[in-house]
């Protein structure tokens, strides 16, 4: 019994490891950066062996398949924790509000008013964090650089026990740096202590730039 720690570990060992170095670089506590296990397109098998090794906190990025895959999940984990990270479509807010724990897309009007809506409703509401199109790319989800502090603002004024921060996926060309001091500057203005950033490609660096949650898919699980 001198390892308790389940067999195929590593990786999450392994990941655990760098976030930590990267802290230390930084001079600031692994402790204060929180890995998100990006569990999409991932078999409930593979989520139930991360579980195993420890870990609480998943992600996915869309509302069917979480639904499909977590309430059972749930029953031999209640500690578990389950974040949106995909966009939301307001025909799914009712089934969303259910079922997350955070929701990390919020980034327009129109998803504010039905997830108002459905709090009212329901007396439920998950922590909420603003996607923000850094990079301002026309394809991407996310409230435009350009619009951020007013929407910011509003947002606020609406969810203010709920909104906690900043969530961004920079293009994928460049150099992300950057961008994801853009957004730390961005949550620091307005007092936000959340900031959502970095996948398997850059998560140190974003952790450089202040992330308090990395999001991590296929450095994780393995390829898609
Ligand atoms: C898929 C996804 C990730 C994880 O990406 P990897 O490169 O596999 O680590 C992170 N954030 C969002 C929003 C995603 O959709």
């Amino acid at each position: 019994m001198n390892n308790p720690t389940p067999a195929g570990c590593d990786g999450l060992i392994a990941i655990r490891a760098e976030i930590a170095r990267a802290a230390a670089d930084s001079r600031r506590s692994a402790g204060g950066v929180e890995l998100i296990a990006v569990s999409k397109t991932q078999p409930r098998e593979a989520v139930e062996r991360m579980i195993s090794c420890g870990q609480r906190v998943f992600g996915e990025n869309r509302v069917q398949e979480a639904a499909g895959k977590f309430p059972g999940l749930r029953e031999i984990c209640p500690e578990l924790r389950l974040h949106l990270i995909g966009p939301l479509q307001t025909n799914k807010v009712r089934e969303a509000v259910a079922l997350f724990d955070a929701i990390d897309s919020l980034d327009r009007e129109k998803l504010a008013d039905a997830l108002e809506n459905e709090a009212q409703k329901s007396g439920r509401l998950p922590r909420l964090l603003i996607q923000v199109n850094i990079g301002a790319e026309p394809q991407k989800a996310g409230v435009l650089p350009d619009e951020a502090d007013g929407f910011i603002t509003d947002s606020l004024k609406r969810f203010p026990n709920h909104i906690k921060g900043l969530m961004c996926i920079p293009p994928a060309e460049a150099d992300a740096l950057p961008h994801f001091q853009a957004l730390a500057r961005l949550a620091l203005r307005f007092g936000l202590p959340v900031l959502s950033m970095g996948m398997s490609g850059d998560f140190p660096r974003a952790i450089a730039a202040g992330a308090t949650e990395v999001r991590v898919g296929t450095a994780l699980f393995g390829s898609r």
